[in-house]
C-alpha cells in the first residue's frame, strides 16, 4: 500500500507539476490491482470480473450524474493511482479522458467502454472532436450485449496487469457474460410483448436499450443532461407526441423530474421513472439488477 500511495504521488506529480512522462514500473506491486471505475455500472462490472484480486474505487458518488460531475483533486489523485483505470469516454466524462491524457502514460491499462462499438450519435449534437473526445451517444452500458463487450475489454486489462491470475479472470468472466447473456434473454422477450414501443426520453440514456430491443426514442426533453428545455421545445414535443400517439414517458432518477412530469401530464402520458447509473437500494452496485428494475418500470407502463 505504501508503494501504491508512493505512485499515486509520483502520478499526480506528473498531473499537477507537468514533469514529463513517469514510469510507474511492475504493476499490482503489492499484491492487488486496483481499478477506478467512473460510474458505478462499469464500478459493478470491475467487482464481478475481479473477485478477490481486485480493488474497485467508483469516483462518481451514486446520485450525481457524470454529465454535470466535476472532479476534485482527491478524485484525480485516486484516479491516477489506477492499475486499470475504466471509464466511458465520448464525451461523458470527459474529465476522465483529461486524467488519462495526463497522468496514465501505460499502454492497455485504460479501458474506455465506447471504443469498438457501433455508436449512435446524441440528439441535437454535432459530431465533432473536442478535448480528443467525440460528442456520440454515451450510454453504451444499457446495452446488455454491448456490455459483454465492455466487460470482456475489463478482463483483458485485469489478465494484463495481473497475469498470474489470468485463468481466475478468464473465470469470473464466463461466469458473468452467461449472467449477462440471460439478462438479455430475458430483456428480449419481455419487451417483445409490450404493447407502447414509443417512448419520449428524458434525455438519450437509453437509446442503446433501445435501439437492440426496438423501443423508438421519439424525442429527448433534455438532449444536453441538466439544461432544461425552453417552452417552446415543450410543446413542440407535446405535438409529436400527439401526432405519433406516443403515452410513455421517461423520467430518470438522477435528474429532475419536473419537465417529464409536467410533459406527461400534459399528454395524459405515463411517467416511468429509470435509472441509467444505479448505486441505490434495492439493487445498488449491482448492473443485472439494476436492468430488471428498469425492466419492470418499463413493462408496468408500456406492456
Ligand atoms: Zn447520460
Amino acid at each position: 500500500m505504501v508503494k501504491r500511495a508512493l505512485r499515486a504521488m509520483a502520478f499526480a506529480i506528473v498531473f499537477l507539476g507537468e514533469f514529463g512522462p513517469w514510469d510507474p514500473g511492475s504493476l499490482a506491486a503489492d499484491g492487488g490491482v486496483l481499478a477506478v471505475a467512473s460510474i458505478v455500472p462499469l464500478g459493478g462490472f470491475c467487482r464481478e470480473l475481479g473477485g478477490p484480486h481486485v480493488e474497485v474505487e467508483i469516483l462518481i458518488p451514486p446520485g450525481a450524474s457524470p454529465h454535470v460531475f466535476e472532479p476534485r483533486p482527491s478524485v484525480i489523485f485516486k484516479a491516477s493511482s489506477a492499475d486499470v483505470l475504466v471509464y466511458v469516454g465520448g464525451g461523458l466524462d470527459r474529465w476522465a479522458h483529461r486524467i488519462v491524457r495526463n497522468v496514465l502514460k501505460r499502454e492497455g491499462l485504460v479501458v474506455r467502454a465506447i471504443d469498438g462499438l457501433e455508436l449512435l450519435p446524441l440528439p441535437g449534437h454535432i459530431r465533432g472532436e473536442r478535448d480528443g473526445e467525440f460528442s456520440v451517444n454515451p450510454h453504451v452500458w444499457l446495452d446488455p450485449v454491448l456490455a459483454m463487450e465492455i466487460c470482456r475489454r475489463i478482463s483483458k486489462a485485469f489478465e494484463d496487469a495481473d497475469p498470474l491470475h489470468a485463468e481466475d479472470y478468464r473465470r469470473f468472466l464466463e461466469r458473468y457474460l452467461g449472467k449477462l447473456h440471460r439478462l438479455h434473454e430475458e430483456i428480449a422477450r419481455r419487451t417483445r410483448r409490450f404493447r407502447l414501443r414509443r417512448y419520449v426520453a428524458f434525455h438519450s440514456s437509453f437509446s442503446y436499450f433501445a435501439r437492440r430491443y426496438q423501443l423508438e426514442e421519439v424525442e429527448v426533453i433534455e438532449p444536453l443532461a441538466g439544461r432544461e428545455p425552453t417552452a417552446r421545445r415543450l410543446a413542440k414535443i407535446l405535438s409529436v407526441m400527439k401526432e405519433r400517439d406516443v403515452r410513455v414517458v421517461f423520467a430518470e432518477v438522477q435528474l429532475n423530474p419536473r419537465a417529464a412530469q409536467i410533459i406527461a401530464r400534459e399528454a395524459g402520458a405515463r411517467l416511468v421513472r429509470v435509472d441509467p447509473l444505479g448505486g441505490r437500494p434495492p439493487y445498488g452496485e449491482d448492473y443485472i439488477e439494476m436492468m430488471r428494475h428498469n425492466l419492470d418500470e418499463m413493462e408496468s407502463a408500456m406492456k
